[in-house]
């Protein structure tokens, strides 16, 4: 099976005029043709169907004007067989317990968690019950790291890879989303921090999602140079994120230019087997 291992749902309640965005939200939205929620899910449905993969996962955000939460995305997944679900929780919520359990019950196929925009510091000793609930259940860790661009935040360190030592440590798969990677280059670059994690721990990987533009380059090449992390990448688009690469001819279909773009530049069948292997699928 083909996945996508990373795309969003936009907030049913979300409007482009009333300026809760950032320019970056305006641009990917405005390039999928949004006009409002039914429209975003039929064509990212349309996009999947014209594209080689057979589905994606769907992750949701909680308290975010811009994106779906739980009970959304659930709701979405339950309707339309393209979709797998990707719950956003907060391990130091008080019925952390419960809502693992119930997440897994709906068929959940990863825990999404945003270090910096949620205010969650994956390090702290709180942190480790919540790890082997994910572990009892068999649940893929999928963190942000490297710098938040879409969603407010305020400590960027938070989505340091080393912060997940103690995840690691525990056997927690790990899908570190962006491999730790910076968009501009002046920026605070967390992709090494990423590499050291993966090749030290076998259950740590990365998702290549947004990882298109022509600074990330440099790091792609890395992982392309080294066998060990190129066995550790999975394929995801950051939907409605497009690759900023112009070197790809693209086709205007956001995740079927994020694949051809990967592929191009050597990547291999590798980044879909990795997701059905860490999802269980
Ligand atoms: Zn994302």
């Amino acid at each position: 099976m083909l996945i996508d291992i990373h795309t969003h749902l936009v907030n049913p309640n979300f409007y482009i005029k009333e300026g809760k965005t950032n320019f970056a939200i305006n641009l990917f939205l405005k390039k999928t043709n949004y006009t409002n929620y039914k429209n975003y899910i039929a064509n990212l449905i349309s996009i999947i169907n014209a594209s080689k993969l057979d589905k994606t996962v769907l992750i949701a955000i909680e308290n975010s004007e811009v994106c779906a939460n739980n009970e959304q995305v659930l709701e979405v997944c339950k309707n339309h067989s393209e979709f797998l679900y990707g719950v956003n929780l907060n391990p130091f919520d008080k019925d952390i317990d419960l809502k693992v359990q119930n997440a897994h019950k709906n068929g959940v196929v990863l825990v999404k968690i945003l270090p910096s925009f949620q205010n969650v510091d994956l390090s702290d000793k709180g942190c480790i019950p919540f790890f082997e609930l994910l572990k009892e259940y068999n649940l893929p860790l999928l963190v942000h790291t490297g710098k938040e661009y879409t969603l407010k935040t305020k400590f960027q360190n938070l989505n340091n890879p080393d912060l997940l030592e103690n995840a690691a440590k525990i056997g927690v798969k790990i899908i570190c989303a962006h491999c730790g990677t910076r968009i501009f280059l002046h920026e605070k670059n967390y992709f090494k921090n990423w590499a050291k994690l993966a090749m030290k721990y076998e259950n740590v990987y990365g998702d290549l999602s947004a990882m298109i533009t022509p600074v990330q380059i440099f790091d792609l090449k890395k992982i392309l140079k080294s066998r060990e992390l190129k066995s550790k990448v999975i394929f995801g688009s950051d939907y409605p994120g497009f690759p900023c690469d112009f070197s790809v001819k693209a086709t205007g279909n956001p995740i079927i230019d994020s694949y051809n773009f990967y592929e191009k530049i050597g990547f291999d069948d590798t980044m879909f087997k990795n997701a059905e292997k860490i999802l269980n699928l």
